[in-house]
């Protein structure tokens, strides 16, 4: 016998929940690439994605994963030899640095660990000391999914500004973009990415590159830009093929075009930030009457640095059978740990993240953390009780913060 039979749910930090509404508007024939609808539509995701953004300057769109907007971010501002400063606050940070690496750039990196965060004075510091303006770009990653720590990316900007530095600021909101709150134009970031599989509600397969005229300056001297890379006549295509050098992703616009209309037009993007700021505090009241010496952690300890997308824990000795648990028993499914401990160490079964990122709701939420509650009993690992109560709470509380006085009489 087992419990996971009816409903099931995944926790994961990407790809997320693919709401009903947006596999239905996906599901259709073979759309007319050349003209007519899908062209007009495509056109109209544009200020629809910028509204999420918060920008009004550009977006290319590409056919790919996270990945493939980490590579043409940096291919479309760089020449090979430039020098970029990546802080590190987990292993996505890595990963982009190592991307960069690969493309002939000269990576320097400020490693400020896995579980305080990223300390924009020592950015500044760095950026006047190098007098010779050599740093072309900081790459900085929003939300480090591995860690779930969130960077002051306002606090970088103007770190960068007080050095006097012409560096660009480019962010990965890969993780954040549609669940923590960004502001690409007051922040001012340069360059901003992001993806269709975690806030967006979509399959992963298309990645967004936002940019400015200062990024977009860079372009000017960037060897490194592929044709297929080049962000200009994706953001401003002279036939509708050349938006995405080739075939439209055809059925990943359609979702877009409808999770969009979710997210804009009809949540509304402030209030879909409220929705994850409040759940995201439901889910650190739950672990925070959960923890116990030896037992269930929440990796950041300080609220202000934590993301309101994805919450990174440490279980010792139990994270993998937690998951385990979980899965079979309970329908539910949790992520795995990255880079808190290599693959092959006993210690990497110490870590799970609950990914709360997108199309979640309060019902939801509370159905998950109340399985993790179940788990932790049923593996006899020490744990707090209340954590539903105190996750109740957080719920209860929001809903009469947010909610218009009529529906409460
Ligand atoms: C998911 C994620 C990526 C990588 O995305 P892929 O689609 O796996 O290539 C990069 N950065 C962050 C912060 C992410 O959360």
């Amino acid at each position: 016998m087992s419990l996971a039979h009816g409903p099931q749910t995944l926790a994961i930090p990407g790809p997320s929940i693919v709401p009903e509404r947006v596999l239905r508007a996906m599901h259709r024939a073979s759309p007319n690439i050349y003209t007519g609808a899908l062209v007009e539509m495509t056109r109209s995701l544009v200020p629809d994605l910028k509204r999420v953004a918060r920008t009004e300057q550009q977006v290319a769109m590409y056919i790919g994963n996270g990945h493939t907007a980490w590579e043409a971010a940096l291919s479309n501002t760089h020449a090979r030899g430039d020098r970029v400063l990546v802080p590190l606050n987990g292993a996505f940070g890595r990963g982009w640095a190592e991307m960069a690496e690969g493309l002939g750039l000269q990576v320097e990196t400020i490693d400020f660990g896995t579980a305080s965060a990223i300390d924009a004075a020592r950015i500044g510091q760095r950026l006047r000391d190098d007098r010779a303006h050599e740093i072309r770009s900081v790459l900085l990653v929003h939300v480090d999914t591995s860690t779930s720590l969130r960077a002051d990316l306002a606090a970088v900007r103007r770190e960068i500004d007080a050095a006097g530095h012409p560096a660009l600021l480019q962010a990965d909101c890969i993780a954040s973009l549609g669940c923590d709150r960004i502001e690409m134009d007051a922040w001012g970031v340069d360059v901003l990415l992001a993806g269709s599989q975690k806030g967006l509600m979509l399959p992963p397969g298309m990645a967004f590159v936002f940019f400015n005229e200062r990024a977009d300056r860079a372009r000017e001297r960037a060897d490194c830009v592929t044709r297929h890379d080049d962000w200009r006549p994706r953001a401003d295509p002279p036939t509708p093929s050349q938006r995405f050098n080739g075939t439209a992703p055809t059925h990943h616009l359609h979702g877009l075009r409808e999770s969009l209309d979710m997210i804009v037009h009809e949540e509304g993007i402030e209030a879909v930030w409220a929705r994850h700021a409040t759940l995201a505090r439901t889910v650190w009241a739950a672990f925070e009457a959960w923890e116990r010496p030896g037992g269930v952690r929440l990796n950041v300890r300080d609220p202000a640095h934590r993301s309101h997308a994805v919450t990174a824990l440490t279980l010792p000795g139990h994270g993998t059978r937690l998951r385990e648990w979980c899965e079979l028993q309970a329908g539910l499914t949790l992520g795995i740990g990255i880079g808190m401990a290599p693959p092959d160490d006993p210690r990497w079964h110490d870590f799970f993240r609950v990914g709360h990122m997108g199309h979640l709701s309060a019902h939801s939420l509370l159905g998950t953390l109340g399985c993790i509650g179940a788990g932790l009993k049923a593996l006899g690992v020490p744990h707090g009780e209340g954590g539903l109560e105190a996750a109740m709470a957080v719920i209860a509380a929001g809903s009469i913060e947010a909610s218009p006085a009529t529906t409460r009489g």
